[in-house]
């Protein structure tokens, strides 16, 4: 039970491994009723690690069906706040004892390393689940101020099933951040993984039920977007959907919503995050560092990755020389082994893409400064180098589509109005970053930005209290927070007359 395990612990513990590879609908494991299965890659090797149910319609159906049921009877949602506290802060508690068995899973999974699952994914996941547990039992409703012959109480209620849709960047993470204020406010769930990463919202369902959460209120339905995230966007019977990744597929799932019931939609949806260094940056080994781990943490498969360097033309080539340092100690290796910094992108297709955007770059002028190679084919795995690219116009096509691989963009900016009205010009706004020694330029910066998060001399900084989410086309909606129990409850006015 230690990070500091060797990575052949790791391996023998992975050759040990039962992976659950049904759906969870119900309370039960289920093989998705057309009998499908597809494969799950371990994007380090190349290897199959399993077979999943490759759920559709029919199951999101059957799922529904099950979450509607557990939602009518009320055994959760009727239940004692404190009651329900207790269940989830068993599942916090649960996830937290196996998190050497889920760490593995998600690195073998999706390929980030093992030091990264260990000590983020896991960890964060259970305290955000815990996080919302807590803030059950000290919510209250309202009572209007109303003339003297009547009481109007505001009170929120469950909306009923909701649907949440994950991506593959931080599988567990992302699914936490819906289920947390979901099940809180007492909805019944049901979780689509992303087909890349199944494998930990599969084995926690059982943990959930474990710690008391009753049958039916989460479900997990493994398949493809096209097929069963469609099914659930389009479902008569879902009230609510909750999605984190594309863009294009989250106005995918507006129009879902158009199509069927007009189910609240709460989008997640990347972005083109802007770290605009400026030129009177107090320290400018911080600034390199931050911005190095700012693009190629994770890959740099992250909606928040600082993917753009907006820097003042004066300070560029020191920051660069740094960049280009700090980039050396992340280069890519084994997920599975400890020291490793950056692992695997987490499939062919992503690799694909990053590989063919490092090529766009290059074709439409911008100069390829830093790494761009594929590397450790050896290994049957999909591993991309630290990558920057510097002299990038803001016109680019890598300055203004969202990459999602370890690819930096560096735009110089003439002045620090330049740079902030570059830093704006994008149809995303989920963050912005900026650099300097200033305090009203600082304010006045954080100001003019069109994001959800900006900040101000440090990178990706946060915690479960501070909403995120995006302006623009970065998304509706915030997760984390209280704030975020809104998206999953209806107001209601009881208006008495005295
Ligand atoms: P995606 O948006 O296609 O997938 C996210 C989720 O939506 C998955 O669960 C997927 O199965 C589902 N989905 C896909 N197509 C669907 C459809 N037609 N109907 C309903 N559901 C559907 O993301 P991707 O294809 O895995 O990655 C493509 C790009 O998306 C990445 O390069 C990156 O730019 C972006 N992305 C962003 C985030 C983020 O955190 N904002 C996460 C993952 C991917
Ligand atoms: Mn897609």
């Amino acid at each position: 039970m230690s990070a500091i395990r060797s990575a052949q612990d790791w391996k023998k513990d992975a050759e040990k491994l039962s992976i659950r590879h049904q759906a969870f609908i119900a309370g039960k494991y289920v093989p998705a009723k057309s009998g499908k299965t597809f494969d799950r890659i371990n994007p380090a090797t190349g290897q199959s690690l399993a077979k999943i149910a490759e759920c559709d319609a029919a199951d999101v159906d059957v799922a529904v069906k099950a979450a509607r049921a557990a939602f009518d009877k009320g055994a959760w949602r009727n239940e004692a706040p404190a009651k329900r506290k207790k269940v989830m802060l068993k599942f916090a508690e649960l996830i937290n004892q196996h998190r050497d068995e889920l760490a593995l899973l998600e690195t073998l999974d999706m390929g980030k390393p093992i030091n990264d699952s260990y000590n983020i994914d896991i960890p964060g996941s259970a305290a955000c689940i815990a996080w919302y547990a807590e803030a059950i039992d000290k919510m209250y409703d309202e009572v209007a101020p109303t003339p003297n012959n009547a009481l109007a109480l505001i009170t929120r209620e469950p909306m009923g099933v909701v649907g949440a849709v994950i991506p593959w960047n931080f599988p567990l993470m992302m699914a936490a951040w819906k289920l947390g204020p979901a099940l809180a406010t007492g909805n019944s769930v049901i979780v689509k993984p992303a087909e890349q990463s199944p494998l930990t919202a599969l084995r926690v369902a059982e943990l959930a039920a474990e710690a008391g959460l009753p049958e039916g209120v989460l479900n997990i339905v493994p398949g493809y977007g096209p097929t069963a995230g469609k099914a659930i966007g389009l479902h008569p019977d879902i009230d609510c959907v909750a999605f984190t990744g594309s863009g294009e597929v989250g106005k995918l799932f507006l129009q879902y919503s158009g199509q069927s019931n007009m189910k609240r939609v709460w989008l997640e949806c990347g972005g083109k995050t802007p770290n605009i260094v400026l030129s009177d940056c107090a320290d400018i080994d911080k600034a390199a560092t931050a911005a190095a781990f700012g693009i190629f943490f994770n890959q740099g498969e992250v909606c928040n990755a600082g993917s753009r360097l907006i820097v003042d033309a004066k300070i560029k080539d020191r920051l660069l020389e740094k960049i280009f340092k700090v980039g050396e100690t992340l280069q890519p290796g084994d997920p599975l082994d400890p020291s490793t910094k950056m692992g695997a992108i987490v499939d062919k297709t992503q690799l694909e893409r990053v590989m063919g955007y490092i090529k766009k770059g290059t074709s439409e002028g911008a100069d390829l400064v830093f790494g761009g190679k594929q590397v450790r084919e050896n290994t049957g795995g999909y591993y991309v180098q630290p990558t920057v690219f510097d002299k990038v116009k803001n016109d680019m096509t890598i300055a203004r589509e969202e990459i999602f691989g370890p690819v930096l963009s560096t735009i110089t900016a003439k002045d620090d109005e330049d740079a902030i009205r570059i830093g704006n010009e994008t149809t995303y706004g989920l963050a912005a970053a900026v650099w300097t020694r200033d305090i009203s330029k600082a304010h006045k910066a954080a100001k003019a930005l069109r994001a959800g998060v900006v900040w101000v001399n440090c990178f990706d900084e946060g915690n479960i209290a501070t909403p995120f989410g995006g302006f623009k086309q970065s998304g509706i909606g915030r997760d984390k927070s209280l704030h975020s129990l809104d998206k999953y409850v209806e107001l209601k006015t009881t208006w008495i007359a005295l």
